[in-house]
Formats: structure tokens, sequence, C-alpha cells
């Protein structure tokens, strides 16, 4: 019998576990079940496929990304995995040639969607086959309440009864101890060990930025830190999504956009460019997520704020899942502020509903205008405490100015009040700053004691005191929900003078370091040869008809470019190299690194043209 580590080299060209990896896959090993609970990107996969491959007979891996399974299976049988799935994409032929292969013992891991694995058809097909394990992936599908609840994952408890003395190992990233309670009880998993890992994506950096012309704010987080690489950029409408990606177009970026208004066949020709190219935008709603496994996604961008911590973690989420550095960016202004307080206050839901939904939305404005390091409250939200700060949000990176705002913050409730509590923002800066337009003369508001009194103040400076004072809650939206703001309780100590305010002083540049740095990093004379592999990579994955990653990923690529092997046993000490991808792939790739070496070595009298 191989060992779990042998194949973890050879099979999967990793030199090391993760985290928990070894301690779960010796449990699984033992034929016990286990319960995971594990970030994105924290290496999942391989706590149920090296199982699968060392217990006698068949893993059988449930999950409801359809979609995803081709992918899953296409990126096992370049690992020389014998692997396969069955889903209502297969034609009738082909599902009877995967049957075939189950019955003759050809299968070592076999992907299932939960429908089909519960039809008679295929309990009495398994029931001939010898099972090695059930894998139960993405197991918070179970929970009624969440966002991703499927009915059929509720009958999977069934499997215990059927099967009985095969493991089954539920997984998932869904950390909170509702969904876990719920998977235990409804998968009838009492008895399952328990891994439970932290919640921390380290390798992504969260930054959030006032917003200032976003798209230009945009252009230049592009240009200077994200060059060539792929990227989600999230808009809260459809109509934004259109024009901002008409708009990265422009400014010659391949930007796809993406959203549940587009013809069905447009959508998906979208989401597989992403998948299958190296350095695609995508710009879309939020309805561009669920299912989306791209591990070498280097940026997200919120170019409006989501509702809740609970969206913002799950979006910014799907950046880095190869571990690789990552960024997070929110762009974020008093509109989003005013914008969602007032879908919130509009809602047609109930009043329990309706506080809850108030709730989340202020632990989000909260996490916006901190200024300590991100990643504790974002962390804490989860129930997780990071006892030292992270080092990596732009908080810690550039530590923010605090102002005492008492005074000016005075001067903006008292003219929220003596303008009659019912004008938006620009009025009240208009009014601050004595500005003489038709408004102010129609509502004689020239003759406020607050006219003027903020002259000396830029328009963005009182932007921002607005936003800040309306994310803390001492203005409130009026009911007419026109944008019009009010004072709320929490005014009074402030207006009278017994309570002192800090305010944040918003940065305005996109950068949080002096030098920005590339995502992946490379030395100046490394770039030829990383663009060369990048592109032998492209060649092979459209020759193989597979996305990029599948070859190998940008980790490994990495190494490649800073360890230079030059024969088979070189390469198969790169991470990410096994046996199969070294005789299938190998030659192409130590051919480009030796082109490249003979190319540095004399120089250009070699007139050979290595980047293919
Ligand atoms: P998850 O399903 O938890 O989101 P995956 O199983 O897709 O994560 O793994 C994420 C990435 O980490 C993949 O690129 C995978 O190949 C890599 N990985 C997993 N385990 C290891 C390991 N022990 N050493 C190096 N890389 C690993
Ligand atoms: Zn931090």
């Amino acid at each position: 019998m191989k060992t779990a580590k042998h194949i973890l080299e050879h099979t999967f060209g990793y030199s090391d576990f993760r985290g928990q990896q070894e301690a779960i896959i010796e449990t699984v090993l033992a034929g016990q079940d286990a319960m995971v609970i594990m970030p994105t990107g924290g290496g999942k996969s391989l706590c149920y496929q090296i199982p699968a491959l060392i217990r006698d007979g068949v893993g059988i891996v449930i999950s409801p990304l359809i979609a995803l399974m081709k992918d899953q299976v296409d990126a096992l049988t370049a690992q020389g995995v014998r692997a396969a799935y069955l889903n209502s994409s297969l034609s009738a032929q082909h599902a009877h040639e995967v049957e075939q292969a189950l019955l003759q013992s050809q299968i070592d891991i076999l992907y299932v969607a939960p429908e089909r694995l519960l039809q008679q058809r295929c309990i009495d097909l398994l029931s001939r086959c010898k099972i090695a394990l059930f894998a139960i992936d993405e197991a918070h599908c179970v929970a009624r309440w969440g966002h991703d609840f499927r009915e059929h994952y509720l009958h999977l408890h069934v499997l215990g009864g059927f099967y009985p003395g095969v493991p089954r190992i539920a997984l998932t990233a869904t950390a909170d101890e509702q969904t876990r309670d719920e998977i235990l009880a409804s998968l009838k998993l009492e008895h399952a060990q328990r891994f439970i890992g932290g919640f921390d994506r380290p390798n992504i950096q969260y930054r959030i930025q006032q917003k200032n012309k976003a798209r230009q704010q945009l252009l230049r987080f592009l240009e200077s830190e994200h060059e060539g690489d792929a990227g989600i950029v999230y808009c809260l409408s459809r109509d934004k999504v259109e024009s901002t990606a008409l708009w990265l177009q422009e400014q010659g970026f391949e930007a796809l956009p993406y959203h549940a208004g587009m013809n069905n066949a447009i959508r998906a020709k979208h989401q597989n460019r992403f998948l299958r190219e190296d350095s695609i935008i995508i710009v879309a709603t939020i309805a561009f997520g669920m299912g989306i496994d791209k591990p070498d996604v280097r940026f997200v961008v919120h170019m409006d704020m989501p509702k809740s911590i609970e969206a913002y973690y799950q979006e910014t989420g799907r950046a880095g899942r190869d571990g690789l550095p990552s960024t997070a960016l929110l762009f974020y202004g008093l509109e989003d502020v005013v914008r969602q307080r007032q879908m919130v206050e509009q809602s047609q839901a109930n009043e329990m509903y309706r506080r809850q939904e108030q709730q989340r939305l202020n632990a989000m404005l909260g996490l916006c205008e901190v200024a300590a390091c991100r990643r504790q409250p974002l962390l804490r939200y989860f129930g997780e405490n990071l006892p030292e700060p992270c080092g990596n949000c732009d908080n810690c990176i550039a530590p923010p100015q605090t102002w005492d705002a008492t005074e000016a913050s005075q001067k903006v409730l008292s003219c929220v009040y003596r303008t009659g509590q019912r004008f938006g923002s620009q009025h009240i800066i208009d009014v601050l700053r004595g500005a003489a337009n038709e408004k102010i003369k129609q509502f004689g508001h020239q003759r406020l004691s607050t006219y003027g009194i903020g002259a000396g103040v830029s328009e963005n400076e009182w932007r921002s005191v607005i936003r800040q004072l309306t994310a803390l809650g001492f203005l409130q939206l009026t009911q007419e929900g026109y944008g019009g703001l009010e004072l709320s309780e929490l005014c009074r100590p402030l207006l009278r003078g017994e309570q002192a305010l800090e305010l944040r002083r918003d940065q305005l540049t996109s950068k949080p370091n002096k030098t920005p740095k590339k995502v992946i990093e490379l030395a100046e004379e490394d770039l030829p040869l990383w663009h060369a592999l990048r592109a032998c990579r492209k060649r092979l994955a459209d020759h193989h008809g597979v996305p990029p990653y599948i070859i190998f990923g940008d980790a490994t690529l990495k190494e490649l470019v800073e360890y230079r092997p030059q024969n088979a046993q070189e390469l198969l000490r790169i991470n990410g190299v096994g046996d199969t991808k070294q005789e299938k792939y190998g030659p192409a790739f130590l051919e480009v690194i030796q082109n490249y070496l003979l190319q540095e070595e004399y120089g250009g009298a070699l007139e050979e043209d290595y980047s293919l």
C-alpha cells in the first residue's frame, strides 16, 4: 500500500502536508468519519483525494457544482489519477461508459451531483462497487437559511445506512456555529472527528479606500499593481457593470461584463474565457461567484460597498485560492452609506429582519471607517481572535491619521438642524462653504448663522466628515427617502460639547505603500522567462482543451523561474510537479528554460525565439 506521503509527492508533486491535512487523511484512512472546516484555498481536496487513492475501491465526491466537475476531473487526470464524473451534463452514452468503467474498478475518484446520487439507478450501481469513501463537498448546502441551500443535501444522511462502514467526510469553508451544527445533525455525522481550521486568508491584502473618481482610482490600481492579472470587479448594478466593462475595454484591458440580465450563452462564454485565459477581468454583479473555482484570481475590487461583512468576505475570498499574494480593494464613499441605508429602510421585510440587516450594515460600515488593523475586526466578526495587527492591510501598512473633528462635526450637525433636517449632503456642504446657488437663495439659507462657516474647508473634506457622521449613526436618513439627513439621538452630547470626536483623515491615494509591489514579485530580469513559461502553459492548455491552471498553477511557474530546473530530476523537486505532469508537460517547460538560459548566456547573438 502506498503511503499518503508518497502520493502527496509523486501524484500531486507537493513536499509537505499543510495544516491539518495529514491528521484528516489518517482519520479517514482509519475508516472514521470527519467534518472539515477550512478556509477557501486551505487545501480541502487532498483530504479526500489521497484517502480515495489509498483505500480500496472508488471515492465518491458529492458536489453541487456541476459546472466545476469537468475541471476537477481534468485536473486529476492531468495528475494521472483515474477520475470521472456523473451528472446531467453527460450524454446517456457517455454516462454508460463511466458506469462500465466503475463496475470494472477502473475509476478511483468519481464526482456525482447529489440529485443523481440519490436516484435508484445510481444506488444500485454503487451497491455493485467497492466504495472507498464518501466526500460531501460544500457541506453548508444543508443549511436551510443559507443562500446555497440544496434540497437534496438533506437526504444525504441515508448514505450512512446504505453503505455501513464506508467513511464519510463533510467539507466546507463556511464556519459559523449554526451551520456547523446543522451539518453534523443533517448528515448524521455526530460521531465524526471535527477539524476546524481558522478563518483567516493571510495572503489577501485588505484595503478600503475613499471613493474619489473611482474609475481613475481603479485604473491606477490596475496599472501599477495588477498588469496582466486576472481579477473580478464587482459593481452594484447591471448598468454600472456594463459601463465599467466598456470603459475598461477602452483603456486597453480585456474586461468582460457578467450579470443575471445577460443572455445565458454570452454569460457562459465570458465565464469560460475568464477561466481559460490568463488576464481577463470580469466586471460583475454578485451574480458572478458561486462555483468560481479559479485559483489564480489576483484581485477582487468592489466599486460599491457590499451590504454586510458576510458578503464582503465571501466575495473577496474568491481572490488567491492558490495561496499567493492577492488584493481585495473596496472603494467606499458617502453615496454607499446613503444608498445602503436607504435599501434597508425601504425594504418590505418585517421589523426584526430589518433590524438585523441594519446591524449587518453597521458592522460593514464600522469596518470601512476603522483606523486600526482591518483583519482583526473582520475575523472577530466570525468569532476568531487575531491577537496582533496583521501587517497586511492598508491600515497596518500605512496607519491613517485621525484628527479632532469635534468642532467640524458640530458645524455640520447645526447646519443640518438649521436647514430643517430635510436636505441631502450636497446642500449642507454648499451652505457650510457659503456657495451662492439658486437652491440656497430659494430657501433663504444665505441668512443662516451656519452659512459660510466652513468656507476654508474643501468639499471633499466636508463630505468625509458627513460620511463618517452618517456611518457612525450621528446623522440618519429622513423618512421621505430622498437622501435627506436628520440628527439622531446620539448627537446631543456632541452638540452640548460633552463629547469629543476623532475622525479618520481620508487617504486619497490607492497604494498603501510608497513603492507599489507586484503581486507576483519577480525581478525585472526574470520577466522574460516568466512570460515565456506562461506562453508555454497557454499553448499546452489550448492543446489539451483545459484552463492554464490545470497544467501548472502560478506558484509552480514562479518556482520554475526561481530554480530554473534543467532536467526531470530537478523538475520533480518543484512544488506542483508530480510524476505524470513531469512526463506530460515537463519536456516543453524544460525546453523553454533551456532556451532562455542559452539566450541569457549568448545574449542577442542567439536569434531563436523562445517566447513561443
Ligand atoms: P480548497 O478546496 O480548500 O479551497 P484546494 O484543495 O483547491 O482548496 O487547494 C488550494 C490550493 O492549494 C491548490 O492549488 C492546491 O493544489 C494547493 N495545495 C493543497 N495542499 C497543498 C500542499 N500540501 N502543499 C502545497 N500546495 C497545496
Ligand atoms: Zn492589518
